[in-house]
Formats: structure tokens, C-alpha cells, sequence
């Protein structure tokens, strides 16, 4: 299955993915994670995209389009993979199409923005290994420390208030147009990202026409 979860940035694309990435046990693929260890290792697509995330901007389509490409060439790919939080821009769709990626579904995670703006101020994200925590909605079993891989939590430099409105921004400037994209190939499947994320999670799986 190849599926993306789509979404303005808060709508909780990140921790669905990785949920679903066990249960039907294909890789969850974050561009934002990808970029992000880039950052850290300090490469030179890292300090590229660096510039544009403190800004809330997107990363150039270019640079995108070729992680991805690479990424999803890989071993573990070749039974699906979930996208999450990409593609971001109509050119990153087609790029997508180009390459031969058939899109099954796409799963659109739907948030207010004013529910997103609070939200942000409780996200904390691994530092080592990308996996996304809320301080009350989906707290780490010890504080400040990741379940999955004992790292320590941070919040993303880039969920500061005035940040998250400029993502935001960009969002329905840039990316939401992508619904009507794949609406038009009959791909599109909305939830209501407003529930808890157990909720969110089964929503998902019955939209997928799998078992809850
Ligand atoms: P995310 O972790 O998905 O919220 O992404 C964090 C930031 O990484 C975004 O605000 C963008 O600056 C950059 N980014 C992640 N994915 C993409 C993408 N598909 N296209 C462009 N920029 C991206």
C-alpha cells in the first residue's frame, strides 16, 4: 500500500504515521524528520533546507523531490510506504507521478487552524530519533525521555506561535491545493483530526477499508 497522510502541519500526520507504519508494517517516511537529521549531521542539504524551516517556509521542491525519489527506492520500500508530510506542492505530485509512485490513497487529516495554534505549544519531538510526543495528548511514558528510542525531547524550533501562523500560511497557500489534485483522481479521504488520537487512528483504518 502506498499511502499519504495529508494534512496542515499539526494535524497529527506524524504520530498517525508511525502507528500505522507497525500495524500494517510499512516504513512511515517524514521529509520533516529526513531534514531535520540533515540539519543535525550537518550536510549540505541540511544547512540548504535550514534557512527556509526556521522560517516556516517549505524547502525547495528540488531538494525534496530528490530525497524522496532516493527513499522510496530503497529495500524496505518495496511492500508501500506511508508519506508524511510529503508532497507539500502540486510539483512534488507530479514528481511523484513521474517516477512511477501509484498513490492508493490519500488520507486528509482535518484540523482548524486555531485548534493547530494551540496545539503546537505542547508538541515535543525526539532529538535523535524523530518520534512526536504532546506533553497531555500523547505524553512519553517518562517526561522528556522517548519511549521508543530513550532520547531526549525537544520542541521544534520551528512551533514557535509566530512560526506555526507562517506555516500555516504556507500550507493553504502551497499545499492544500493538493486536495483537489487527488480528489480528482478519486484518491482523496477525509477524517476529523479534532478527535483524540485513538479515535483519529481507527477513522484512518475504516476510511482504509481495514478492520478496527
Ligand atoms: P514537518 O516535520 O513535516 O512539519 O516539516 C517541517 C519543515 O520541513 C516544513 O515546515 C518545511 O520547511 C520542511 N519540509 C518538510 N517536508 C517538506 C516538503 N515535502 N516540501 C517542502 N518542505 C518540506
Amino acid at each position: 500500500m502506498k499511502l499519504i497522510l495529508f494534512g496542515a502541519p499539526g494535524a497529527g500526520k506524524g504520530t498517525q504515521a508511525e502507528t500505522l507504519s507497525k500495524e500494517l508494517r510499512i516504513p512511515a517516511i517524514s521529509t520533516g524528520n529526513i531534514l531535520r537529521e540533515a540539519i543535525q549531521n550537518k550536510t549540505p542539504i541540511g544547512l540548504e533546507a535550514k534557512r527556509f524551516m526556521d522560517n516556516g517556509q517549505l524547502v525547495p521542491d528540488d531538494v525534496v523531490i530528490g530525497i524522496v525519489e532516493e527513499r522510496v527506492a530503497r529495500d524496505d520500500c518495496r511492500n508501500g510506504y506511508i508519506l508524511d508530510g510529503v508532497p507539500r506542492t502540486i510539483a512534488q505530485a507530479e514528481a511523484l507521478e513521474r517516477f512511477g509512485v501509484a498513490i492508493d490513497n490519500v488520507v486528509s487529516i482535518e484540523i482548524e487552524d486555531s485548534v493547530i495554534e494551540a496545539r503546537m505549544s505542547g508538541r515535543r519531538v525526539c532529538g535523535r530519533c524523530g518520534a512526536s510526543y504532546h506533553i497531555t495528548e500523547n505524553p512519553p511514558k517518562i517526561e522528556n525521555v522517548c519511549d521508543v528510542c530513550g532520547g531526549a525531547l525537544v520542541a521544534r524550533a520551528d512551533d514557535k506561535p509566530e512560526t506555526v501562523r507562517e506555516r500555516l500560511v504556507v500550507y493553504h497557500r502551497l499545499t492544500e491545493p493538493l486536495k483537489d489534485f487527488y480528489k480528482s483522481r478519486g484518491k482523496l479521504l477525509t477524517v476529523d483530526g479534532n478527535r483524540p488520537i485513538r479515535t483519529v487512528h481507527n477513522e484512518i483504518l475504516a476510511a482504509l477499508g481495514k478492520s478496527v
